[in-house]
């Protein structure tokens, strides 16, 4: 059987090393040959936020995971029409990667709200594992979660990583009031922010 596969979904506005730093323990805890990348294009949990051009997401997550051979960016969620609902996602995935099985990647409090999800039911079929990162503060009910969604229990992979207390929320907040960030992202993100002017 091919080697799992894990899927990272996010808005990566801008990515950062909390993102780093989950793709990389969740590559270690679950054994993934690889982490995909997939830059959301319209995050349907986030109607109304204005987010940075599409163009500028995909370059910055290509800087941020450049010479590291596990990651790759994903165009799962560009190259098809929005919304961009998880299910799509590991849908198109299977098409174009047949026979791979995929690992979706998660925090807890994600987790606690997937029956919830858009066609929760079809996600976690296409799901081999479910690869949870636990956050402190947040306690899930396995046993409630699979009432809800039978099957679910069997697939979860709790796995921890050292906190790092950044958002990307609070980045653009920083740049924009010109405090502190330059250690909260890779350089090759901050390079390109500079260079583009982004979030000022
Ligand atoms: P925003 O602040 O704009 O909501 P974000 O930093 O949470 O963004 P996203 O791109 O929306 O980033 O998140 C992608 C995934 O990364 C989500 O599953 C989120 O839970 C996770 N994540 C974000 N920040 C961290 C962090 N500091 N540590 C671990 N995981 C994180």
């Amino acid at each position: 059987m091919a080697g799992l596969i894990g899927v990272f979904g996010g808005t990566f506005d801008p990515p950062h090393l909390g993102h780093l730093v989950l793709a990389d323990e969740a590559c270690h805890a679950l054994a993934l040959d690889k982490v995909l990348w997939v830059v959301t294009g319209e995050p349907p949990h986030k109607p109304g936020v204005p987010i940075t051009p599409i163009e500028h997401r995909l370059a910055m997550v290509r800087a941020a995971i450049t010479g590291d051979d596990r990651f790759e960016l994903s165009r799962a969620d560009v190259d098809r029409p929005g919304p961009h609902y998880a299910e799509g996602t590991l849908r198109w995935l299977q098409e174009h990667l047949p026979g791979v099985p995929l690992a979706y990647l998660m925090g807890a409090d994600s987790l606690h709200d997937l029956p919830d999800w858009h066609q929760p039911e079809r996600f976690l079929a296409r799901c081999e594992r479910l690869g949870v990162m636990r956050r402190p503060g947040v306690e899930v009910d396995l046993q409630a979660l699979e009432a809800r969604l039978p099957g679910v229990a069997a697939k979860v992979r709790f796995f921890d990583a050292p906190l790092i207390g950044v958002s990307a929320r609070g980045l653009r907040r920083r740049i924009s009031l010109g405090l502190p960030h330059r250690y909260l992202l890779p350089s090759e993100v901050l390079n390109y922010i500079e260079a583009k002017g982004l979030y000022r």
